[in-house]
């Protein structure tokens, strides 16, 4: 029997009351059972729960949000990392501090009843350090980059039990490979700072909805934002479900936060707009008030399958079409099947594939398929669903979004991160040459 009287900080194990709660997922769909979590309230909590699952040869992952779409932050028999606890926050007019536990809401809670807009996601709790260290695109990515291009520099503790700083500075090819493959792979993240961007007075929050859509309506909605894409204002950025619900049937809503007035928006949406039974709406308000307006909509849980790939080049109309006919066709007992287009380009395609491990930087959206549902008994059905239409998307899109993870993914380092797989395999060997930081899908 394993003695855990070594590990410090709250310590939760299958005989706990508050281990059913704990060990949940944000996809209530994962159901792993670890041997214990240890909620880690100090660096030295998270330095002991290192030294000890080495000591005692136990697996272990790290958590934080609980978000990742295929449970890697977790595992059957595993020690849970969990730094959810670790919520300071820091910041001056140029930066902010971020320590490994924070999600999305506490950031904007703190920076932009300000001013401040914060390259992070749409859902609010998502952790910072998995959102930005995947990556990260969210609402504001092609006027801000990807949360992980502001990212200054990480504090975390190594395989060693030590704590070590990447930035530009120090261990710079560990910062190379934080920007976009940190996640879970070299060590666990204390503390993250990000370069603050400029303030802003007013943005206008823009909300394109197409309600009792027909298949050539969503086809066309996809063909004409391609187009729009192409030559598109960065200072939107949209993210557009085109789906079927089981409240609504077949719609779309494409929604964004648009950095100017009113004005300016309505005319950067116009090919969008003019597109027949949309029922469009534009609110001037504080980035505050839009990022709200956004993470309201987000539910606390929910039982889905999903995966994000990267767009290559134009999607031909034929390609379009299958994917619209094969969405319509959805699974039984699902409540939500949704082909969703989340805008990249602008200040994203900005930086070179090279630069950082976020290798995908001239793809110009990443298509998601997803199916949600309620009722356990579907969940294989709509599992295997969107497996199977994977195989023809990940056919025509080059890449996937590791933030957006698929477990049947066959060479996931290179789906994954392209060219930059061989580099990313050489920094692992120098930061934790005996792979303890390591998960289904962790680079090899
Ligand atoms: C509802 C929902 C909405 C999302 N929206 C977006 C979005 O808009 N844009 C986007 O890019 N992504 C989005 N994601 C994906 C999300 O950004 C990633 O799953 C992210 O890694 C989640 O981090 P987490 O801490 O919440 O999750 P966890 O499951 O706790 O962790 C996810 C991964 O990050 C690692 N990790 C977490 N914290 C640390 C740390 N401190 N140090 C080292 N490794 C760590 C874990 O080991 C694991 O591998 C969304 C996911 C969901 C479920």
């Amino acid at each position: 029997m394993i003695s855990y009287d070594s590990l410090t900080g709250t310590l939760v194990t299958p005989c706990n009351p508050a281990y059913k709660e704990a060990r949940l997922m944000w996809n209530r769909a994962i159901e792993k059972f670890p041997g214990a979590i240890v909620f880690c309230g100090t660096i030295d909590d998270i330095i002991n729960a290192i030294k000890w699952a080495r000591h005692n040869c136990v697996p272990f992952r790290v958590r934080n949000g609980r978000h990742n779409y295929e449970g890697y932050s977790t595992g059957n028999g595993v020690l849970v990392i969990d730094v959810s606890k670790l919520v300071g926050l820091d910041m001056d007019s140029s930066s902010v501090a971020a320590q490994g536990g924070v999600n999305n809401s506490m950031i904007y809670d703190l920076v932009s009843p300000q001013g401040y807009p914060f390259p992070g996601g749409s859902c609010p709790t998502v952790g910072v350090a998995g959102y930005a260290m995947g990556g990260g695109s969210g609402p504001m990515s092609r006027l801000l980059g990807l949360g992980c291009d502001s990212l200054e520099a990480v504090e975390l503790v190594n395989a060693d039990g030590q704590l070590i700083t990447a930035s530009r500075e120090k261990n710079p090819k560990l910062y190379w490979a934080l920007k976009g493959a940190g996640d879970g792979n070299f060590g666990v993240a204390v503390r993250t700072i990000f370069r603050l961007p400029k303030k802003v007075e007013c943005v206008t929050l823009a909300a394109l909805y197409y309600p009792n859509t027909d298949a050539s309506a969503q086809i066309r909605f996809i063909r004409t934002w391609q187009r729009w894409l192409s030559r598109s204002d960065e200072r939107i950025t949209l993210q557009a479900p085109v789906y079927h619900d089981q409240a609504e049937g077949y719609a779309i809503f494409a929604r964004g936060i648009y950095f100017g007035s009113k004005l300016q928006a309505e005319q950067a949406l116009e090919l969008l707009t003019n597109l027949p039974g949309c029922e469009a709406s534009f609110k001037e308000m504080t980035i505050y008030e839009a990022i709200k307006a956004i993470e309201d909509t987000i539910p606390a849980s929910e039982k889905f399958k999903s995966s994000g790939r990267f767009i290559g080049r134009p999607l031909r109309v034929e390609e379009i079409e299958r994917m619209v006919n094969m969405m319509r066709n959805y699974p039984e007992g699902s409540i939500f099947t949704g082909l969703t287009l989340y805008a990249l380009g602008g200040q994203v395609s900005k930086i070179a594939p090279q630069e950082s491990a976020f290798f995908y930087r001239y793809s110009p959206f990443v298509v998601g398929l997803q199916s949600i549902w309620a009722e356990d008994k579907y969940a294989k059905l709509n599992t295997e669903w969107v497996q199977s239409r994977l195989n023809y998307i990940n056919r025509v899109t080059v890449g996937s979004y590791v933030n957006f993870p698929s477990s049947d993914l066959v060479d996931y380092e290179r789906a994954y991160w392209g060219d930059n797989a061989a580099k990313l395999r050489s920094v692992k060997q120098m930061y934790d040459p005996y792979n303890i930081f390591r998960f289904p899908q962790s680079i090899r």
